[in-house]
């Protein structure tokens, strides 16, 4: 008995070193596991956001034709946009100018920009382009006619309306700045890449506001299309990857994953959250269709396809939600 016992207590005595030993490394350290805990995000809860509001929006642009600078439509079609911010409440600046372009053609152009909670320190800035390209340089005809634009301009423009909208609904405490910039896309391939986002350039060198800045800033461009791939963009990755990996987060939390693509994308071009983040150092993102496998952007790019065929409900639904979400993270 006695030999036994010492014996029992022996092979005890070893369980509870070899337990020790297997179980110890998880459980003698819960500092680790409360780092741990902390370090992981909690998933975020879906935002209200209506892809239907958000497809009539691009209708409507596309309802005025080709939104080009000089032209009765883009007037027409920017007095709707301020209007319609101000319909929701927003604090709204047109910020008007005239720019030189590739051509030395003197545009007339104007960034729209609807303020949400102008008091506020706390601030998020969301963008896109509002005009329309005058050429349809990659069709196989009428090259030298504008496109409609839908996708490259709409969709961007629509989702920011809807959003604009929804800050009325909920009422979040974070201050939104929404930019529809002006000539983007005014430039063919005689031109230079400086010739790009003229409305973003001249905005990022005279602010609307003094000293004006935004913790991160979100460009939409050509977010509406069905199918369409969002790598993580070049410049995006360079200025802002944290941003980026945020967004591309709270997307997949969303469960958007087939549509925002962990890959990233190689150097596309130059669009306007480069001047955001260059002049107006403001770190900023860019959610843009571009296939990381093909390489390419849609096959409707620059071409008269460019119009309500291509739009997608899905697409502006996963597109909208996500970024609406990050804006409402940010307010938390
Ligand atoms: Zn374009």
């Amino acid at each position: 008995m006695e030999r036994l016992g010492s014996l029992k207590a022996r092979i005890l005595g070893l369980i509870i070193i070899v337990c020790l030993i297997a179980c110890g490394g998880e459980e003698k350290s819960p500092s680790k596991n409360q780092n741990k805990r902390k370090v992981e995000r909690k998933k975020v809860e879906r935002p209200n956001f209506s892809s239907d509001s958000t497809y009539a929006f691009i209708q409507k642009q596309v309802d005025f034709g080709p939104r080009v600078p000089n032209t009765k439509a883009h007037v027409e079609a920017g007095n709707y946009l301020a209007a319609k911010l101000k319909s929701y409440q927003l604090e709204v600046i047109e910020q008007e100018a005239q720019v030189v372009a590739f051509d030395n053609t003197k545009l007339n152009i104007k960034n729209i920009i609807g303020i949400y909670k102008p008091e506020l320190n706390n601030r998020v800035l969301l963008f896109a382009h509002w005009d329309s390209r005058p050429f349809a340089d990659n069709d196989d005809e009428r090259q030298r006619e504008p496109i409609m634009a839908a996708n490259d301009g709409g969709s961007g423009v629509a989702i920011l309306l809807e959003i604009a909208r929804q800050t009325q609904i909920v009422k979040p405490n974070i201050g939104v700045d929404i930019i529809f910039f002006d000539a983007e896309d005014y430039v063919d391939n005689s031109g230079s890449i400086e010739d790009y986002c003229l409305g973003s350039q001249y905005w990022a060198k005279n602010l609307h506001k003094e000293g004006y800045t935004a913790n991160f800033g979100i460009l939409l461009d050509m977010v509406g299309a069905k199918n369409a791939l969002f790598g993580k963009e070049f410049n995006s990755m360079k200025y802002a990857s944290a941003y980026v990996n945020l967004v591309w987060n709270i997307a997949a939390d969303l469960g958007h994953q087939q549509h925002f693509d962990p890959r990233p994308t190689r150097h596309v071009g130059i669009d306007d959250h480069v001047y955001v983040n260059e002049i107006a150092n403001i770190p900023s993102i860019d959610i843009i269709q571009y296939d990381p496998a093909t390489r390419s952007f849609a096959p409707h790019w620059h071409t008269h396809d460019d119009n309500m065929d291509v739009i997608d409900k899905a697409t502006l639904q996963a597109v909208g939600e996500t970024v609406w979400a990050a804006v409402l993270e940010e307010g938390k």
